[in-house]
């Protein structure tokens, strides 16, 4: 299945995507006990919209968002890092969250802000504490990509990674929610900057692999439904500036798309 949030005239409406005569449109839902539709029962509200021309937001409002340092070997290499012997973890904070095609802002303080294409997990049923073992896919609403803006001055300049990772705008996410992939068989996950291919990385070639990675935070903190964990980022990222068009492109979810704007025409 394949979930959105989208904004009409009306307001902010969740939808499933279904293909209706080769077409792709949204069937609005409607929750039954609560304001998020895909944490408990919902049920269709007979109102359709082409997904052509409608409006989408962030797929999910996240109460956090985890995410994996260095996860793919080459691009801890890249960086000039060791491959770690053990999980790094850090937060972004969900005020950076924008959905598809809204603008990154090109903080004044920084240099040097790179895109970070990745594969992130939204959760769908709370957890703590999962056990070595337990299937984690239970716990799993589905998949979206993300984009974990980094300005890499600051992040290495504060030799913690709050600022660098946290600005407003740096956590693009989109453009839906979908269950019809499974990164354990291995997904791609490309970037390109302006069309150019940038990134291309294999979920195949994660360092920690997904069940090791959700135990590993449920360990930490109690995740809720809509919480966002990415994976990791491939190697080849590089840094951007304003007027540049950042694509993260993953096959079954499709591609999220944002431009970076000059914080002066913000
Ligand atoms: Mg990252």
């Amino acid at each position: 299945m394949k979930y959105c949030r989208f904004q009409t005239e009306d307001g902010i409406h969740c939808g499933i995507i279904e293909s209706v005569a080769g077409y792709e449109v949204i069937n609005q839902v409607a929750a039954l006990h609560s304001e998020d539709p895909f944490c408990a029962e919902f049920h269709p509200t007979m109102t359709h919209l082409p997904l052509q021309g409608t409006k989408l937001l962030a797929p999910v409002t996240p109460s956090k968002i985890i995410c994996v340092g260095r996860n793919y070997r080459e691009h801890a290499r890249e960086l000039g890092n060791e491959v770690p012997a053990e999980l790094i973890i850090f937060l972004k904070p969900p005020s950076a969250v924008i959905g598809p095609e809204e603008n990154v802002v090109y903080p004044p303080i920084s240099e040097r802000v790179d895109f970070e294409g990745e594969l992130a997990v939204v959760i769908g049923k709370r957890c703590r504490n999962l056990r070595a073992g337990e299937d984690v896919r239970a716990y799993i609403r589905g998949y979206t990509c993300l984009n974990d803006v980094t300005a890499r001055d600051l992040q290495r300049k504060d030799g913690q990674w709050t600022r660098g990772k946290g600005f407003d705008t740096f956590c693009p996410v989109g453009p839906l929610v979908s269950d019809e992939l499974d990164p354990w068989k291995g997904v791609a996950v490309e970037t390109r900057v302006n069309g150019e291919l940038k990134q291309h990385g294999d979920t195949r070639d994660f360092i920690f692999p997904l069940d090791e990675i959700i135990r590993y935070c449920s360990e930490v903190m109690t995740l809720v439904p809509g919480d966002l964990i990415a994976t990791g980022t491939p190697a080849g990222v590089g840094p951007v500036k304003p007027g540049d068009v950042m694509e993260v492109s993953i096959a079954g979810i499709g591609m999220l798309r944002n431009r970076v704007i000059d914080s002066l025409s913000h």
